[in-house]
C-alpha cells in the first residue's frame, strides 16, 4: 500500500513536471497526451543588447581590418562596405560579439559611437505599430504598419471606391507564390506615366507606407498642384516587389533584406543586385550568405522577371518616362550609375532636378537629403532595377531615394511609425519636383 502510494505520488509529481515544462506524454492506452504547458515561443530572431556602432575609418589599416571583419564574421551586421578614409559606418554587433569588437576599435584607436545599445529595444517597440493581420483593409492609415494583406486590402478598396481612376495591377507571382500587386491610377490614355517600386528590401517598411501615401495623396489630395500631376501624368505603383521576404520581416526576422529563394543551406538574393545590368560587376556578393548576394545569374529571380517583362511590355505602350525606386534609410536622392562613376547622358539634368528635390524637402520639414549619381553617393553597387532601367528600358528620369532616417540613424530600418506620414510627404514633396522640373525641360512632350 505505502510503496502504492508513493509511486503513485511520483508519477503525479513526473507528469505536472513535464506538463508544467510543456513535455507532451504519451503513455498507453488509457491516457493519451498531456500538454499543460505554454505554447513554445515563436521561431522569430532577437536582438536583445545587439548594439549599432558607427564608426569611422582614417587610414588604411582601419579600412582593410574591416573588411576582412566582414569577410569573417557573421555576427556582425554591416551597413554598407568599409572604403574609404573618412568614411562613417554603422554596423549591428551581435550580443555575443560586443566585448571582442569593443576590444578590437580600441586596440586599432577607431573613432566610434554606440548609436544603441539594445537594438531588440527598438524591435519591439516597431512591432506595437503594426496592426494585426486580421484588420478590416478600411482601417488602412499612415499611423501604423501593416501586413502584405492589408496593404493588398487596402488597395481593392481603392480601386473600388475610384472605379473610373485606378486598376489594379498583377505582375505575376513569388517565389513562394505570392502575387505582386500594383494600381494603375490613369486619368487620360495618353498620359506619360510614372513608375514607382518599393519594398525590394523586405526591412525597409517605410518604402510600402510611403508609397500607399502617395497612391492616397494622388487620389484625394486638395492641393491643385497635386490634383494637377493626378490630371496629367498616370502612375503605376507597385508598392511592395519582394511579397515574401516583406511578410518574412513581420513573422520570423525584422531584419530581413533578400527574397526568400533557397540555396542550400541559406536563403535569399538581394534583388537589387539581381538586375541584367552589368550584374554583379561591383557592390555585390557571390556568396548566398551574404546580404547582398546578386544571384545566381543575371534576372536569375522570379521577382525580378516579373518586372522585367511589366516594364519591357508596357514602356512604350503605357508612356513610361520615370522611374522612382524606394528605399531606407540614408536621406539621398539618387539617380544613375550605380555600377560605375561615368556619367549618364542627362547627369546635368538628373543632378539640377535632384537638388531642387533636396532644397523642397529642406524648405518643408528642414531635413538634409543629399542628391547624386548612386555611385558617388552612397556607394558603388551594380544589377541595380535604376541602372536597368535608365540604360536597358530607356526610361529617361530615374531615382532611386533612401528615405528617412539619417546616415548615423539610431534605429537603422525600424523607423517609428510617428515619422511615416512626414516622410512619405517629403518623397512625394521630391518626386512632384522632380517631375514638375523635368517637365519644364520637356521630357515628357
Ligand atoms: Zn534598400
Amino acid at each position: 500500500m505505502l510503496t502504492w502510494l508513493v509511486g503513485a505520488r511520483l508519477l503525479v509529481i513526473t507528469i505536472l513536471t513535464m506538463a508544467a515544462s510543456g513535455i507532451k506524454l504519451e503513455c498507453g492506452d488509457e491516457i493519451c497526451l498531456i500538454d499543460a504547458g505554454s505554447p513554445p515561443p515563436p521561431d522569430q530572431a532577437r536582438y536583445d543588447h545587439y548594439r549599432i556602432y558607427n564608426v569611422q575609418f582614417d587610414n588604411q589599416e582601419q579600412i582593410e581590418l574591416f573588411q576582412k571583419l566582414e569577410d569573417q564574421s557573421d555576427s556582425l551586421t554591416f551597413i554598407g562596405h568599409a572604403r574609404e578614409i573618412g568614411q562613417k559606418l554603422s554596423i549591428l554587433v551581435a550580443a555575443h560579439r560586443v566585448a571582442d569588437f569593443a576590444d578590437l576599435l580600441k586596440t586599432y584607436k577607431l573613432k566610434h559611437r554606440v548609436l544603441t545599445y539594445n537594438f531588440q529595444e527598438k524591435i519591439d517597440r516597431n512591432m506595437g505599430e503594426v496592426l494585426p493581420e486580421s484588420i478590416d483593409a478600411t482601417q488602412y492609415d499612415w499611423q501604423h504598419f501593416f501586413h502584405l494583406k492589408t496593404i493588398y486590402g487596402w488597395m481593392d478598396v481603392m480601386a473600388k471606391k475610384y472605379p473610373d481612376l485606378l486598376t489594379v495591377l498583377d505582375m505575376g507571382k513569388s517565389t513562394q507564390g505570392h502575387a505582386i500587386k500594383g494600381i494603375k491610377l490613369a486619368s487620360k490614355p495618353d498620359n506619360k506615366a510614372i513608375f514607382i517600386e518599393s519594398g525590394i528590401h523586405a526591412r525597409e517598411w517605410i518604402a510600402p507606407a510611403t508609397a500607399t501615401y502617395i497612391i492616397n495623396e494622388l487620389l484625394t489630395s486638395q492641393d491643385a498642384g497635386v490634383q494637377k500631376l493626378a490630371k496629367n501624368f498616370n502612375w503605376i505603383i507597385f508598392p511592395c516587389v519582394n511579397p515574401d521576404g516583406y511578410k518574412y520581416t513581420f513573422e520570423h526576422d525584422r531584419m530581413w533584406r533578400k527574397n526568400r529563394q533557397l540555396f542550400g543551406t541559406c536563403r535569399g538574393v538581394d534583388l537589387n543586385r539581381n538586375y541584367p545590368d552589368h550584374w554583379n560587376s561591383t557592390g555585390s556578393s557571390s556568396d548566398p550568405t551574404r546580404y547582398d548576394f546578386a544571384g545566381p545569374s543575371a534576372g536569375s529571380e522570379l521577382e525580378t522577371q516579373c518586372l522585367l517583362q511589366f516594364i519591357r511590355s508596357n514602356v512604350q505602350k503605357e508612356q513610361i518616362k520615370t522611374y522612382i525606386a524606394l528605399h531606407s534609410y540614408s536621406q539621398m536622392l539618387m539617380f544613375p550609375y550605380g555600377y560605375t562613376k561615368e556619367r549618364v547622358s542627362n547627369y546635368d539634368d538628373l543632378q539640377e532636378f535632384g537638388k531642387k528635390a533636396a532644397a523642397a524637402i529642406k524648405a518643408e520639414s528642414g531635413r538634409d537629403y543629399v542628391s547624386g549619381s548612386l555611385y558617388e553617393t552612397i556607394y558603388p553597387s551594380s544589377g541595380g532595377s535604376m541602372d536597368w532601367a535608365h540604360e536597358e528600358a530607356g526610361i529617361p528620369i530615374a531615382y532611386t531615394f533612401e528615405l528617412r532616417g539619417p546616415p548615423d540613424s539610431q534605429d537603422l530600418f525600424i523607423l517609428p511609425a510617428v515619422e511615416i506620414q512626414p516622410t512619405a510627404s517629403e518623397a512625394f514633396t521630391a518626386i512632384r519636383t522632380i517631375v514638375e522640373a523635368a517637365d519644364e525641360k520637356g521630357y515628357y512632350n
